[in-house]
């Protein structure tokens, strides 16, 4: 007979706990995962080829254990006078995540974080020990920094992880906040900027905040405005010593040289890499607009993604919109779907799609 999990030895914690759920059907319009849709420029494939090309033909001596070059490129990539010392990268921002959450916190430590936010940062806390406490927001998913100071009072963690714009709702997160929720917390601050390139561009993000602040961290990833996602890059701003606790737990090696001269070669052409995140912009206020002509209720976003409420049986809606070829995402959100901003074509599939399930076409 076959034997399920709960047949074997598996920690007690980890007992009855369910995987990162995202499903991964082939769809044709898929704006469920904030992918960019967006393909990479050809010139930029080609380059990116002959650099792992290169790379490749010394595949057979161990990686750059310390990827000075990725992290130089990073960290001209950031700007705001943050170098190289201060910058980390691993297997997509997930894994930075996990490092983090090693180095900080395990067994007998805690993480304050806000739901509904990012579903990997309850699956990571699980995975490495350490206890998820959950903040409240105020209206509209907003965290004031009253409030976020009061959480962070009422719970005392080890790290609070604070998700700005927020993934699922869009939520921008105010330097404010950041800044109230630091000097409340005696221990770590995160800040998950995965959406930070799809904030308006005259918004300051959490990197303008990093001098001064040891406590602080910054997370980013190529996944998402970098078009990157496949490729499993993603990194971190924070103080040097930071990065010196990661070094503790990271895995010898943990970047391939392929990963290596992957990101650095797409790093080399960004603004190239970036030059589809106007357009995504301008589909996702598309998204918006058209929404509440159809008498839903979109969230303010910053990111490359839409939550809507006034869905009187999402799960419905998102079963007749799977029926046309999109899949979006039902995060389990009373009333509301979640809709990535794809391509011109994937968002005028999508809103078509459902203006005929409103009107019951
Ligand atoms: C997509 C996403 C990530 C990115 O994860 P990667 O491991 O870098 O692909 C991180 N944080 C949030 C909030 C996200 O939505």
């Amino acid at each position: 007979m076959a034997i399920s999990l709960d047949d074997l030895p598996i920690r007690d914690d980890l007992r009855g706990r369910s995987p990162y759920g995202a499903p991964t059907d082939k769809v044709p319009v898929a704006l469920n995962v904030n992918e960019n849709t967006h393909p990479i420029p050809e010139d930029v494939a080609r380059d990116i080829v002959e650099s792992v090309a290169k790379a490749v033909l010394e595949v057979n001596r161990y990686p750059d254990r310390e990827f000075t070059e990725l992290r130089e490129s990073l960290a001209r990539y950031l700007g705001h006078g943050i170098e190289a010392a201060g910058v980390w990268a691993a297997n997509g921002s997930n894994e930075v995540i996990q490092q983090i959450l090693q180095a900080f916190g395990g067994p007998g430590r805690t993480i304050l974080g806000f739901p509904p936010t990012y579903s990997m940062h309850t699956i990571i806390a699980s995975g490495t020990g350490t206890e998820w406490v959950s903040g409240q927001r105020d209206a509209n998913f907003e965290i004031s920094p009253a409030t976020v100071v009061r959480e962070i009072e009422r719970a005392d963690p080890d790290i609070v992880i604070l998700c700005g714009p927020n993934n699922p709702t869009g939520t921008p997160l105010e330097l404010a906040t950041i800044e109230a929720a630091y000097n409340a917390a005696r221990g770590i601050v995160l800040v998950d900027e995965a959406y930070a390139e799809f904030m308006p561009a005259d918004k300051p993000t959490a990197l303008t905040l990093l001098e001064g602040r040891p406590r602080l961290l910054v997370s980013r990833t190529m996944s998402k405005a970098f078009a990157f996602a496949g490729a499993r890059v993603g990194y971190l701003a924070a103080d040097p010593a930071v990065i010196d606790a990661l070094r503790l737990v990271r895995l010898p090696y943990h970047l391939s040289s392929l990963t290596q001269a992957a990101a650095v070669a797409a790093l080399r052409h960004a603004p190239e890499m970036l030059a589809m995140v106007d357009d995504i912009k301008g589909q996702r206020d598309r998204i918006v607009h058209v929404l509440t002509e159809l008498g839903y209720e979109p969230y303010e976003t910053w990111s490359n993604f839409v939550l809507f409420g006034g869905v009187d049986d999402p799960h419905a809606v998102f079963e007749q919109l799977l029926e046309r070829g999109i899949i979006v995402r039902d995060l389990s959100i009373p009333g509301h779907l979640r809709v990535s901003a794809g391509t011109e074509a994937e968002t005028g599939a999508f809103l078509d799609a459902l203006r005929d399930i409103r009107l019951g076409a």
